[in-house]
């Protein structure tokens, strides 16, 4: 006997995970050449070369205890005041190490902050549409409801009237991401003031706080001089969910953190609820090595050039084609509509007849739209256009 939820979620099919593991097997047949895959969110850009460099320095010269033995559960004192002090110079913010907690990745993150903010079964965690697909397995998993604010298919921002429909007393927080998987798409400040204000409202008829859920791990990918508001200063009762994974190109060693400022209502619960779940979860400690890179590595930023003329020539090419798009300031994400607004039907012609690799928009909250992950070679973007310019005139 095992835990049948539990078994469910490992045994579940995942869209993105088949695609991938489709193009695997498919390039044995056709060549790897011919394969166009945009299904995984990996970064394709190397991590900053100051990090190699780090990590070769610590190899080097800290001894094996300090280097590879366990850190504090919420992590290093020194790392946590170099992120402190990082944030405080790029947003004239006020946070130190004690409102840091950092966790293996965005994810932990997340699950430590839905359990924390999980009062009785009947808690309500909202996301928007489209949304990442994992917020549903992490609200659920940490006994929460998941309430989902449907898409503003217009142009991705918010639907405000939506959201405070969605709103009860049961509700503690809404997830922002932004920029977004998978529409690519930043919300506005206008955007973000006008969600705070819609909490502050509900906060203040149902007598307890409404946080934001800031998920930002894809804070410095933003293109074309756009600005990403930084939430806290918007909306005090902000707790940001944070991950180098795709900012310095590094998901595999697994870190970020979970910030909760003071100007947050019951900060201290917080943090320490934040503290207990990242224990009860088993996401203590996260790699000693990694976070000695970071203390020395906050202030890199990732390639983004590469990513940008990844974007210009994939939304150029599909706009002047005939595809409408979201509007791609950030992320390495693009979200396109299904020219006869059936992804499913898109995604699958597509992969039978063009090896052309897209994932439908239903696990997003987002049916008749379709994504594709363009943190990939260039080239592969080139060879890839042709088959997107049959699949559009297949409809014609
Ligand atoms: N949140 C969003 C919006 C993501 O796209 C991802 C990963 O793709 C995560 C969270 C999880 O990130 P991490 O690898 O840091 O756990």
């Amino acid at each position: 006997m095992v835990n049948k939820k539990n078994y469910e979620l490992g045994t579940a099919p995942s869209v993105i995970r088949e695609l991938f593991a489709y193009g695997l097997e498919k390039a044995k047949e056709v060549g790897p050449e011919n394969i166009y895959d945009y299904s995984l969110g990996n970064p394709s850009v190397p991590a900053p070369k100051k990090v190699n460099e780090t990590i070769h320095q610590q190899v080097d010269t800290v001894e094996p205890i300090k280097l590879h033995g366990y850190s504090m559960a919420a992590g290093f004192d020194e790392a946590r005041d170099a992120v402190a002090a990082n944030l405080n110079e790029r947003y004239d913010v006020h946070v130190t190490k004690d409102n840091l907690f950092f966790t293996c990745g965005a994810a932990p993150a997340l699950t430590a902050v839905c359990s924390a903010l999980r009062i009785s079964h009947d808690t309500e965690i909202i996301a928007i549409a489209p949304f990442f697909p994992e917020y549903k397995v992490f609200v659920e998993g940490a006994g929460a409801k998941f309430k989902v604010v449907p898409p503003d298919r217009e142009n991705f921002q918010v639907q405000i009237d939506e959201l405070e429909n969605l709103i009860t007393d049961k509700t503690q927080a809404v997830i922002v991401n932004s920029p977004n998987n998978p529409s690519g798409v930043v919300y506005t400040e206008e955007t973000i003031l006008k969600i705070g204000e819609l909490l502050h409202k509900k906060a203040a008829e149902y007598g307890h706080p409404i946080y934001i859920i800031a998920d930002e791990p894809y804070r410095e990918l933003v293109y074309g001089g756009v600005k990403v508001p930084f939430i806290p200063t918007l909306y005090d009762n902000t707790i940001v969910c944070y991950s180098w994974s795709k900012s310095l190109s590094l998901p595999g060693e697994r870190i970020g953190y979970v910030l909760v400022p003071d100007t947050c209502e019951d900060s201290k619960e917080v943090y320490a609820a934040v503290a207990g779940a990242a224990r009860k979860n088993g996401h203590v400690c996260p790699p000693t090595l990694i976070q000695r890179v970071i203390e020395y590595c906050v202030g890199e930023m990732p390639d983004l050039e590469a990513y940008e003329k990844n974007r210009e020539l994939i939304y150029g090419s599909l706009t002047k084609m005939g595809y409408h798009c979201a509007k791609p300031d950030g992320a390495f994400y693009l979200f396109v509509e299904a020219p006869n607004g059936d992804a499913n039907e898109f995604s699958e012609r597509a992969k039978l007849n063009y090896n052309l690799l897209v994932v439908p928009g239903d696990g997003f909250g987002c049916s008749g739209w379709f994504r594709l992950s363009y943190c990939v070679d260039y080239d592969m973007i080139e060879r890839s256009l042709p088959a997107f310019q049959k699949m559009i005139d297949s409809y014609k």
